[in-house]
């Protein structure tokens, strides 16, 4: 088996094709070096190394070494050096890299080969022997902290005594002697700590490194990132082997990173940062500020450093070239990292870069209108997700803005919450419903948990490619980074600004767009859906098949999803009508009512407010179709629990609180989501069907007349398992549009048609579709009762599923497309042999779900229905889901 492939100098054996077996970064930089571009000479041990070597105890193919030896000896030709020879130093950086970029796992470990003897020739070579200790102390902090798992604040403590010692504050300022002497003591902690010394043979330290990026790919944090993510185990890691080139050779070199378009915003302007005399890390890791790399840039931002385009006129025309260069061939905004030494561009890393979905939209719209992607193409760029985040408040611009901090608008959004200094403090605050701002020095990836349950970040150090800001971006999390000027005192739990001092839970907000920070909850503003957004949303529309309805019974929701696209509601809850003002009165009235006359008498009562209501929303709606479900959860819902709140209840009906407290235990049931609910209502109450379904009558006449576009209403009953318990509920109902279109005058149009969520009634769909006229699928029952674990008690053990393995997914969350989408396919296909082209939906929380909503299409539904704010994701994963 061939574990090992090579490139460099103008050619490699892989290239862009071959990311499963070399991952994302070792196939970009095949294919760089195809394209002829300065790329280090190195070699990639494939993806299938790593999981061989999981499948055997972590052991290793017994061809890889020699295929390693072959490759080092490769690269020392192109190089002219040879790895461990101090004649001809050869250096090498090692580095992870997945199929999907994936932070958390060993990260890189750069100027491995150094040791006590090529340190010398590293000094020779170069002629600066501070450079060469330098790179030896950072090269042994590193291999240190991830081959070896020393903590590198032992290091860092080190380091901070010698610097106090010699008064100095910069690493900058220490000497090559300085260097050594502490190279001394890191060496001797290392013993100490470890019990044996820092690894001398060249040999050694690179398995040792190949070693640790296999193991990261189990390690916590991995694990944590690809559940997450829903990256599989099985894909695997490669490892990148590289010869190394100095961005930390004096002030003609230098090392950064970049992006060909701005990745906040999407404008199309070369967009990076980078550190002179500097090596890889050091831009990422925060410690020092970076410069910007173009002048535009720097005027922008008020940086009174230089520009990369100032300081090395030459490299950065090179760099400008290949970063466009980049773009086109990969038809993407492309990330970059690069590193200059003394003078000569290399290029490390190119790949799509990470967006904010504002800047994705904006890109995907300008590359379509570049004739550079199609607009298809465009459609699918789109994270229908991440749409999410446009669906965000921003701060009102009139309100009052009390600003205590500036720093860098690293993630878009504004967010209000209480200050937390922790992850743990900020998951745990969230789980009891509480909004917080995560605040922090600077965010690791042992922080991705609390930035989740996080409203948004506010960190103190670090840049717009610190972690804090890549993460919050994927996110969709606002986020303002670097705000220097704060100071977070973990010690005391305080945040200080302008003198203030901020506790833990003190309430701030965050504008992820300008980067401020300001005191208080402030007035947000929705967001405007209209330039880059409308633009893909009009071709997304034009690709997709399915409609997109939403899920919602008041004015205020249907007007928003309306807003948001929606084409029609295709599910009003009317029992969350009944909560409202007087209707609850007169709903309680009814369900205590002993005789039918009773019952009857109280729904004359309840039918003018629910005509009113459905009035409203046909009017909203305006000639889309609107499915309206009837009366589904249990009666006892609508009654008070407590003994103070029977009370309460029975002296404002004038009831004894006795006659309540029977009627409430009488209700009571052991499973009530398996109990007197759905259809089993109509079944024992028709009369609460009849008065729901003429108050849809009457509506729809009043509508049609109102607006001159007859509404077209769908009636809905839930629960379903039975054919005749359909038939009843639809002759009644039926009886009710007769009634009401002699008395009207008016035809009535009406669908009447049922929810299929409970598996017999998937099965036993063809015949059920001989009574209704359409399926709505009610895919949250219907996953309920196909696994028989209760949607209200299933996340006390679902996160366990999930962590152990056995389910990949909240099937609530996400369908169970094995499992339930089975029982939709059957039913569906069931139902079109009885009723030919009949009409189908879903309407469970999945019809707002991407991947759900691709398996709708899969089956052939006509429309999708989600909550409001899910709409335009739906619109968008409808389309790609039929490109
Ligand atoms: C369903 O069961 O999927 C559904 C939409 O109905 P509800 O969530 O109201 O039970
Ligand atoms: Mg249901």
């Amino acid at each position: 088996t061939k574990w090992v492939y090579t490139f460099g100098d103008g050619s490699a054996e892989g290239s862009a094709k071959d990311r499963n077996l070399l991952g994302g970064k070792g196939a970009n930089l095949a294919e760089m070096c195809n394209l002829g571009l300065p790329v280090p000479p190195g070699f990639t041990i494939t993806t299938e190394a790593c999981n061989w070597y999981y499948a055997n105890g972590r052991d290793y193919p017994a061809e890889l070494e020699s295929q390693v030896d072959a490759a080092l000896k490769h690269v020392a030709k192109i190089t002219g050096r040879a790895f461990g020879d101090p004649e001809k130093l050869l250096l090498v950086s090692v580095r992870s890299g997945a199929r999907a970029s994936m932070p958390g796992m060993m990260d890189t470990v750069l100027n491995l080969g150094l040791n006590d003897e090529t340190v010398e020739a590293l000094a020779a070579d170069s002629g600066d022997s501070r450079f060469a200790y330098d790179s030896y102390r950072r090269f042994i902090q590193m291999y240190s902290d991830v081959v070896l798992g020393l903590d590198h604040e032992v290091f860092d403590e080190i380091l901070e005594d010698e610097k106090a010692k010699r008064g100095v504050e910069l690493d900058t300022e220490l000497s090559a002697t300085d260097w050594q002497a502490i190279i001394v003591l890191y060496k001797a902690r290392i013993e100490e700590e470890l019990g044996s010394s820092f690894p001398q043979s060249p040999k050694e330290q690179l398995w040792g490194a190949i070693g640790a990026v296999f193991s990261s790919w189990m390690n916590h944090r991995a694990i944590t990132y690809r559940r997450l993510h829903d990256i599989p185990e099985s894909w695997g890691t490669a490892v990148n082997v590289q010869a190394m080139v100095f961005g930390n050779m004096g002030e003609t070199s230098a090392t950064g990173v970049a992006f060909t378009r701005n990745p906040s915003t999407g404008e199309k302007k070369l967009y990076g940062e980078f550190l002179v005399n500097a090596q890889g890390e050091d831009v990422v890791a925060g410690i020092r500020t970076p410069q910007n790399i173009t002048e535009a840039a720097r005027i922008a931002a008020g940086s009174d450093k230089p520009s990369l385009e100032k300081v090395m006129p030459e490299a950065f025309a090179a760099f400008v070239d290949i970063s466009g260069r980049l773009e086109k061939h990969y038809r993407d905004m492309q990330d970059l990292e690069f590193t200059i030494e003394r003078g000569k561009l290399w290029m490390l890393q190119t790949r799509s870069g990470k967006r904010t979905a504002k800047a994705a939209l904006k890109i995907a719209v300008e590359m379509a209108e570049e004739g550079l992607i199609t607009e298809r193409e465009a459609v699918l760029r789109i994270d229908p997700s991440s749409l999410d985040q446009l669906l965000h408040p921003t701060i009102d611009p009139k309100a009052r803005r009390d600003v205590i901090g500036v720093g860098l608008p690293a993630s878009p959004g504004a967010a209000t919450g209480e200050i937390v200094f922790s992850s743990d403090e900020a998951e745990e605050m969230k789980s009891v419903g509480r909004k917080v701002i995560l605040v922090r020095v600077e965010t690791s990836p042992e922080d991705i948990h609390g930035m989740h349950a996080a409203e948004g970040i506010l960190t103190t150090r670090g840049g717009m490619t610190s972690h804090a800001a890549v993460v919050a971006r994927g996110m969709g999390k606002p986020c303002v980074s670097g705000a220097g000027s704060l100071r977070v005192d973990t010690k005391t739990g305080t945040l200080l600004a302008l003198g203030q001092a901020f506790k833990k839970g003190d309430v701030i907000t965050i504008d992820g767009s300008n980067g401020q920070v300001l005191k208080g909850a402030v007035a947000m503003l929705q967001p405007e859906l209209s330039g880059d957004f409308a633009a893909v949303m009009k071709w997304a529309d034009a690709a997709r098949r399915m409609k997109v309805r939403t899920n919602a019974e008041t004015p205020a929701d249907a007007r928003m999803a309306h807003s948001f696209g929606a084409e029609g509601i295709g599910l009003c809850r009317t029992e969350h009508m009944f909560f409202e003002g007087q209707r609850i009165v007169a709903m309680r009235e009814m369900i205590l009512a002993d005789t039918e006359k009773d019952r009857r008498a109280a729904l004359a009562k309840l039918l003018p407010m629910q005509r009113s209501d459905f009035l409203e929303l046909f009017e909203i709606m305006a000639g889309l179709p609107v499915t309206i479900r009837l009366l589904d959860p249990p009666l006892h819902e609508f009654l008070p629990k407590t003994e103070s709140e029977i009370a309460e209840v029975a002296g404002a009906m004038n009831v004894s609180a006795e006659k309540l407290r029977l009627r409430t235990e009488a209700l009571h049931e052991f499973n009530p989501m398996l109990g007197h609910r759905g259809c089993r209502l109509a079944v024992s109450y028709p009369e609460i069907a009849e008065m729901q379904a003429r108050a849809v009558f009457e509506a729809a006449v009043q509508a049609g007349a109102k607006t001159g576009k007859p509404v077209v209403p769908e009636i809905m009953v839930p629960l379903v398992g039975i054919m005749k318990e359909l038939d009843y509920v639809k002759e009644r109902i039926d009886q009710v549009a007769n009634a009401v279109m002699g008395e009207t005058g008016t035809t009535i149009e009406y669908l009447t048609g049922t929810m299929i969520e409970l598996p017999r009634a998937a099965i036993r769909a063809h015949v059920i579709a001989e009574a209704a006229e359409f399926f709505s699928f009610g895919t949250n029952d219907l996953t309920q009762t196909t696994f028989g674990i209760s949607r209200d008690d299933a996340s006390s053990f679902l996160e366990t599923y999930r962590q152990k393995g056995i389910i990949e997914q909240d099937p609530f969350v996400s369908l169970d497309i094995d499992g339930v989408g089975e029982l939709v396919r059957i039913a569906a296909e069931k139902g079109r042999q009885t009723r030919p082209g009949m009409k189908m939906g879903i309407c469970g929380e999945h019809g707002g779900d991407p991947a759900s909503i691709g398996f709708c299409e899969e089956v052939g539904l006509d429309y999708v229905s989600c909550s409001p704010f899910r709409v335009p994701i739906a619109r968008l994963a409808a389309a790609q889901s039929a490109i």
